[in-house]
This record gives structure tokens, C-alpha cells and sequence, in this order.
């Protein structure tokens, strides 16, 4: 099962960068898209971003077909994870006999598979950047096969630096959140800021552009103009004032979440 939740699974062995495993996947191996079924894929906002433009859509059409709302453990912050169907397998909506519909834009859980990636600590300050671990399930085949891989290679050739750099901030978040005592709670519209940042980035560009947002939130010029053309701008926008927004004054906002808030 493909699981972005370290806390989910005991892991075996703990892999830095350069510990090396054998796997690879291909069309002929007997399990081809075996892992793509009965899965809990955790979607992180630059998944979403790709994932939507993939499919012509909006983040709001998107999340309301291909998401299921979840509360993270051990956070109690609004996440998403992608929509099973309700086929006797619960495949994802993306798999087909001949592989992923959607490759050049799969989710990071995707890309990382089968290795499983936990974080320890936030970034600031934190000496520990957490560690990997392999998800070896009796299912996949792909460890008898002979391909040497190091955690680094196989994260630059899935693409996951980039997604990892791009959701950096968001993944910050969701850690420092974890490591707040259980008493200290989040309001519902802190929730909803959360939510609307990290995922539904259509909503947020309007709560930016045609609200007060931008007289309350002074920006440079060039600012603006970055957010306005460039989606994947906008988003890192977005978590970094979510950051400030959250948690100001070291404290998890048991504020009032700024007015003009949808
Ligand atoms: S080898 Fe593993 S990752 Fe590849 S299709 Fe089979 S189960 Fe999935
Ligand atoms: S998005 Fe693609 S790779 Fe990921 S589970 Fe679905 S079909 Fe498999």
C-alpha cells in the first residue's frame, strides 16, 4: 500500500541519502499497477497544482472529484487524500491496464514509492531531517529485480527533489504543527485558511486578488505581478503567509483568521 504516513507503518530500517536498494518496475513485471490499488495517497499542494492542470480543471473541481477530507493525525489539520473507485479493488481513478494516466504528473507518494519518507523535525533550527525507510510489500515484485539504486538517485529520477523543494514550506508546516502540544487547538477559520492555501489554490487567488487581502498585505510590484502569472509563485505565496498566518508569535493560531475570509 502505497502510505505517506510514517506514523503508519513500523519502519524496518532507516535509509539516508546514500543506502542503496535493488527494485524496478516495469510494464512486464508480473504486479504491473498492483500497487496503485487499495492505496492512502496523501496529496501535498504541488500535487494538486499538477494534477488539475493535467486534467483541464480547477483546483475546486478537482478536489471536490478526485479528494476525499481527512483530519492528519497527531495535527488536526484538513489534508486530502486522493478518491478511490468503488471497484472491488478501490484502484485509483488514474490507473489503466497499460500504467499511471496521469504519469508525468503522478503525486509525490507516487513518485517516492516504494520508498516511504518520515520527518522528524521542522526545518528551523532542527538538526534531524528525518529519514527513509523501504515499503516492501509482499506484493511488488520489483525487489527481485537486479537495478541498484541510492535514495538520491532514485529521488532524482522520480522527480521528487523538485516536488520535495516545492512543497518544502507546506511539509514545515504539517511538522511544526506536530510537534505542538495537544492543547493547543485551531480555530475553524484557521482550518479553512489552511485548507484553502495548501489545496485549493483558484480560491486562494481570488481571496488574494478581489478581496482587501493585497491593502492589508502590502506586496512589492514585482510580487504581485510574480502571483499573478505563475501558479506555482502564488502557492509558495500562499503557504509562506499560511506560516505567518499560523504561527505568529510562536503560537498556533488561536486567532481570529484576517477578515475577508471566505
Ligand atoms: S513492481 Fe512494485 S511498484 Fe512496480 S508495479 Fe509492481 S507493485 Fe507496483
Ligand atoms: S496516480 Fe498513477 S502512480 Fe499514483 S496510484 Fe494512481 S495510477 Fe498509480
Amino acid at each position: 500500500m502505497i502510505s505517506n504516513d510514517a506514523t503508519a507503518a513500523i519502519p524496518p530500517v532507516r535509509l539516508s541519502l546514500k543506502n542503496q536498494f535493488k527494485f524496478r518496475c516495469h510494464p512486464g513485471i508480473s504486479c504491473f499497477t498492483r500497487c496503485c490499488r487499495g492505496i492512502n495517497i496523501m496529496l501535498t499542494p504541488y500535487d494538486i497544482l499538477r494534477l488539475k492542470k493535467r486534467l483541464g480543471i480547477s483546483s475546486e473541481e478537482f478536489l471536490k472529484i478526485y479528494t476525499v477530507p481527512q483530519l492528519l493525525e497527531k495535527t488536526d489539520l484538513p489534508v486530502v487524500t486522493l478518491r478511490l473507485l468503488d471497484d472491488p479493488d478501490n484502484s485509483c481513478p488514474f490507473v489503466r491496464e497499460d500504467g499511471c494516466l496521469v504519469y508525468d504528473d503522478r503525486p509525490t507518494t507516487c513518485r517516492y514509492y516504494p520508498l516511504g519518507v518520515a520527518a522528524l523535525s521542522h526545518q528551523q533550527g532542527s538538526d534531524d531531517e528525518g529519514f527513509y525507510f523501504l515499503i516492501d510489500e509482499p506484493h511488488c515484485r520489483g525487489f527481485e529485480e537486479e537495478k541498484v539504486w541510492s535514495v538520491e538517485t532514485w529521488r532524482r529520477d522520480q522527480g521528487v527533489d523538485v516536488h520535495d523543494e516545492l512543497n518544502a514550506e507546506w511539509t514545515d508546516l504539517l511538522v511544526r504543527k506536530r510537534s505542538f502540544p495537544k492543547s493547543v487547538e485551531l480555530t475553524e477559520q484557521s482550518k479553512q485558511m489552511f485548507f484553502m492555501a495548501s489545496y485549493n489554490i483558484d480560491q486562494f487567488r481570488r481571496f488574494v486578488f478581489e478581496s482587501s487581502f493585497l491593502k492589508r498585505h502590502p506586496q512589492a510590484a514585482e510580487t504581485v505581478e510574480r502571483i499573478r502569472e505563475d501558479e506555482i509563485a502564488l502557492m509558495q505565496f500562499g503557504l509562506r503567509w499560511l506560516k505567518g498566518l499560523l504561527f505568529r508569535a510562536d503560537e498556533f493560531a488561536r486567532r481570529q483568521a484576517p477578515s475577508g475570509a471566505p
